[in-house]
């Protein structure tokens, strides 16, 4: 065991490599409770991890025991909830406390002892298996001032550290690799990033089962209505300046007295968010093993370069997959009709970038320049030519909910009353599902967490014109990308 360093030595080591490390670790006064009156209904819109996460919350919080709790989601399949195409559903998503930002590390890590110690991640669903972070050399922020990737892991393997230390766990799981051979000789995999660090407290999720496992949770309470249905507008009373519910796309309308947008990338197709958040597409490849392989690789930690954006996930009957983090694809189309937006505000009538997924056109793939990226992906991280080389057995876009900082939208409208927004997972958001209903829930109640209340919060608007691009540092790839061109390309 290693011996535990007091976190002054932690931070004045981590300053020789990063200079501008000084502000890890505070804890935040509480903030007053305030009075609340609860609403006597609630339509949450989206049943992936913001919805579903909330919708037990509210069931858990004694305020809300008179409320009347529905949740809709387009999933097309009867009982099935949320629909396979979200952002939730997947065979896996990073489970890690390694952030960059000390306020996310520390929830992600009270999220993680979630997905440790209870029923949610036994049975396969969390595999403790270690996490590679790392990323190539080259300076800490880009020409407009925001980090790169390697600033975002330095950031990240501090506040690591700090975590370790604070839990109690030896600083040996936390194991610097500062170079692209120890990187290797550890991960056993190929040289794929020039500097980085092991956590062995991160790991992965089965997405897809631990979402049936939740959406079970929710739906034993018996206190929350599921309805399979699109909701196509907001119902508003303009007088009022009041949302009263969602027209679906059958013709017909849920009521409620507070209407909860946690629909994903499709939040800015129901509500006005051209200032706040965009749909950006993301790729994944999946390629199948063989038994051998997959006892060969089923013991590497997950590892992502976040300069490329690339990373590997460990397989898992006989699958591996590869996929990127990146700024994304845009898809903008005019919407069927315009989002609920200020009344005068143009900005509405826009083109909004929209997920187009499998459930849209079943024969869908990811464009040739993100299969290029995956396979220089594989390459880099597997030292194998003929995994390196073997075809994609499928693949998949999967869509990000961006903010231009990556922190989460959970706040009220400043407009309509009766809505509230929770969206913004901004490609982080699934390690959180056991927590993050009760931020929101927090939220809703006007007892937002002090360290998240500027992040959270619906921005000013700066600037409309200005296309938002996610500059927190983990992003590979190139901002900007065009869908439809990209397809165009190989047609
Ligand atoms: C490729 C990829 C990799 C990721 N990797 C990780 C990771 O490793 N670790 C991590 O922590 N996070 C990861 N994330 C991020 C995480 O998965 C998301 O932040 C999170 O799942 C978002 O949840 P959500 O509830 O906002 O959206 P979703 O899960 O997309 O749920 C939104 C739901 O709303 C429904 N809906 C949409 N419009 C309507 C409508 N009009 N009416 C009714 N229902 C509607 C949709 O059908 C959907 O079910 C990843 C995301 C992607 C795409």
């Amino acid at each position: 065991m290693a011996s535990a360093l007091p976190m002054k030595d932690i931070l004045s080591c981590a300053a020789h490599i990063l200079p501008d490390i000084a502000q890890t670790q505070i804890d935040p006064p509480e903030q007053p409770k305030s009075s609340y009156s609860p609403p006597s209904s609630i339509l949450i819109i989206g049943a992936g991890v913001f919805g579903l996460s909330t919708a037990l919350a509210l069931t858990q919080r004694p305020e809300f025991t008179q409320t009347r709790i529905t949740i809709l989601d387009r999933s097309p399949d009867a009982g099935i909830f949320p629909s396979r195409d979200a952002a939730s559903i997947d065979s896996s998503r990073i489970i890690r406390a390694d952030y960059a930002d000390p306020s996310y590390a520390k929830l992600a890590s009270q999220a993680q002892a979630r997905w440790r110690e209870t029923d949610l991640g036994r049975d396969g669903r969390y595999t403790e298996s270690g996490f590679v972070l790392a990323a190539d050399v080259g300076p800490l922020a880009r020409d407009d001032g925001s980090p790169t990737g390697i600033a975002y892991a330095k950031k990240s393997w501090v506040n690591a550290m700090a975590l370790a230390q604070s839990e109690g766990r030896p600083l040996s799981s936390v194991r610097l690799l500062p170079g692209a051979k120890p990187l290797a000789r550890v991960t056993g995999v190929g040289e794929f990033a020039d500097w980085g660090y092991l956590n062995e407290a991160s790991g992965w999720a089965d997405a897809e089962a631990s979402m049936a496992w939740f959406y079970e949770r929710v739906a034993e309470t018996g206190r929350v209505t599921f309805v399979n249905g699109t909701a196509e507008s907001l119902e508003t009373n303009e007088a009022e300046k009041r949302v009263t519910g969602a027209r679906l796309k059958d013709g017909s309308t849920i009521s409620a007295d507070l209407v909860i947008a946690a629909a994903g990338a499709w939040t800015p197709t129901l509500v006005d968010l051209s200032s706040q958040a965009i749909a950006t597409g993301q790729v994944l490849g999946y390629i199948d093993l063989t038994e051998e392989e997959q006892t060969k690789l089923e013991k590497i930690p997950v590892i992502l370069n976040l300069t490329t954006g690339l990373f590997v996930i460990p397989p898992r009957n006989r699958v591996l997959k590869v996929a990127r983090h990146a700024f994304g694809y845009l898809n903008p189309k005019t919407p069927s009709s315009p989002p609920l937006g200020i009344p005068g505000d143009k900005s509405s009538l826009k083109p909004i970038s929209q997920p187009f997924t499998h459930l849209d056109d079943a024969s869908l793939e990811i464009p040739e320049e993100g299969k290029k990226s995956l396979r220089e992906g594989l390459r880099r991280i597997l030292p194998w030519p003929e995994l390196q080389e073997r075809p994609f057995a499928r693949t998949r876009l999967c869509w990000y909910t961006d903010t231009a900082t990556g922190d989460w939208i959970i706040d009220y409208h400043p407009y309509w009353k009766g809505l509230f927004v929770a969206t913004g997972g901004s490609g982080h958001a699934f390690k959180f599902l056991p927590v993050i209903g009760d931020k929101v829930v927090d939220c809703i109640m006007g007892q937002c967490p002090v360290e998240f209340q500027q992040k959270w919060k619906w921005k000013p608007v700066d600037d409309i014109e200005k296309a938002i691009v996610t500059h927190d540092g983990s992003r590979g790839g190139q901002p900007g990308l065009i869908l439809d061109d990209e397809f165009s390309k190989h047609e």
